[in-house]
């Protein structure tokens, strides 16, 4: 559920003698020698259990489903990009990366569209069409207002993992601390001590949303990276999955950048959008060619027209690597 220092907080599947649901857990020495190293989401095998303290350690790890990599979380079902529709204005391009790094984990992938009583009906419909050429069914909502939040909640409440992801300062705390019963309790049982209405978010935590239901908040970040492998980039848009269909482009290796004959074309929104990624890909895969090879060397598989990720120890390190550069960057 959460990483705490170093400790693990686990849910059980199944409350334990005295009621207990969740145990703090120590990591095994053996676990860190054979590389693994847990995220949120993780499932785990427990031992060495001390119910009257609910303390246990961890004797592994199950194999993932999926990994989200920033933020770090293994097994979710869903990927819930959150961008503002006003203040801070939205930015096509922002939100397109977010939506491409979501697209790599291969779950689904949700649009919530907020602060939506900042906008007009005409305004409103105009992204929703548009999202909706983009090959989403975007989520306009106020949490503010309260509107669309219980829609949004309905969605949400199917047994799985979702993850919000987005920049800081589009409202993703007060989502969450309107979709989240659990939280509203907790923040207004500690507000009055710590003069602090809500929620703000510092890690990664799973909170229960329905039965069987989790919610993943992250601490906002400005600029996901894009894929290392720019011709990776093409199928993380669906609107080019759409246009490539089940016969491909005619070209062989085609990057799809408008040329006379390529199926993909350049009649689509996006399409410039699509070209300016692509751009920065390729120049980050020229500057940085070892991390695309380590990338490969370390097995992200191609399943489908995702990346899978193939745990192994060189590519946990170059990507903690990342992580830690891309925390320096200017937001
Ligand atoms: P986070 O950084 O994504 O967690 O965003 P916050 O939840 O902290 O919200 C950032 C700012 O946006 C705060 O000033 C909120 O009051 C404001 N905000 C959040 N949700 C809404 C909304 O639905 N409508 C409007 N107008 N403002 C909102
Ligand atoms: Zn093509």
């Amino acid at each position: 559920m959460a990483l705490e220092a170093n400790f693990c907080r686990v849910q059980l599947d199944q409350p334990g003698p005295g009621g207990v649901q969740q145990l703090l857990c120590v990591r095994r020495t053996r676990l860190g020698k054979t590389g693994q190293q847990i995220c949120v989401g993780d499932r785990v095998r427990v031992e060495g259990i001390d119910w009257p303290e609910a303390r246990a350690a961890i004797a592994a790890l199950e194999p993932r489903r999926s990994l989200l990599e920033r933020p770090a979380v293994a097994n979710c079902s869903r990927v819930v990009v959150v961008v503002a529709l006003a203040q801070p204005q939205l930015d096509p391009l922002q939100l397109t990366r977010f939506l491409l790094t979501a697209e790599r984990t291969g779950v689904d992938v949700d649009v919530v569209l907020t602060k939506a009583d900042l906008l007009s009906e005409p305004e409103q419909a105009q992204w929703r069409d548009r999202l909706k050429a983009w090959g989403y069914q975007p989520h306009l909502l106020s949490a503010h207002s309260g509107a669309g939040v219980e829609a949004l909640r309905e969605h949400l409440a199917q047994p799985g993992i979702a993850v919000l992801c987005g920049p800081s300062g589009v409202g993703k705390s007060s989502l969450l601390n309107a979709l989240v019963p659990e939280l509203a309790l907790r923040v207004s049982a500690v507000s009055g001590r710590l003069q602090r209405g809500r929620h703000t978010t510092r890690h990664v935590e799973l909170f229960p949303l329905a039965p069987g239901a989790l919610l993943a908040d992250s601490p906002g970040f400005n600029r996901p990276d894009l894929p290392a492998d720019p011709a990776a980039l093409a199928v993380l848009f669906p609107e080019i999955r759409e246009r490539l269909g089940d016969g491909g482009c005619r070209f062989k290796n085609c990057l799809h950048q408008g040329d006379p004959g390529c199926v993909v074309g350049s009649s689509w929104d996006r399409h410039p959008l699509y070209l300016h990624c692509l751009a920065a890909a390729q120049q980050q895969a020229a500057r940085e060619p070892r991390l695309r090879s380590s990338a490969d060397a370390a097995g992200l598989k191609q399943r489908g027209h995702r990346e899978e990720p193939v745990l192994d120890q060189r590519l946990r390190t170059q990507s903690r690597r990342r992580r830690r550069q891309s925390d320096h960057e200017e937001p």
